[in-house]
């Protein structure tokens, strides 16, 4: 008898959605959690300084210096 696993339900990587395997035990890269790829530029924002948008498309509130 073979004691392998005894979860019912087969294990299913989160990262490339492939079974047999958890995604931490991925042989496959990992991606990022990013909806967005990373894309050869990447914008910054000037306002938050977060990257992945520019300034005008920032969502945080804008600083005005004054
Ligand atoms: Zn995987
Ligand atoms: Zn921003």
């Amino acid at each position: 008898a073979r004691v392998c696993s005894r979860s019912p339900s087969p294990a299913v990587c989160y990262n490339c959605n492939e079974p047999g395997h958890f995604s931490r035990e991925c042989p496959k890269e990992k991606r990022p959690s990013r909806p967005q790829a990373d894309s050869p530029e990447r914008p910054q924002c000037f306002n938050c300084h977060e990257p992945g948008h520019y300034a005008r498309d920032c969502h945080k509130a804008r600083r005005s210096r004054s």
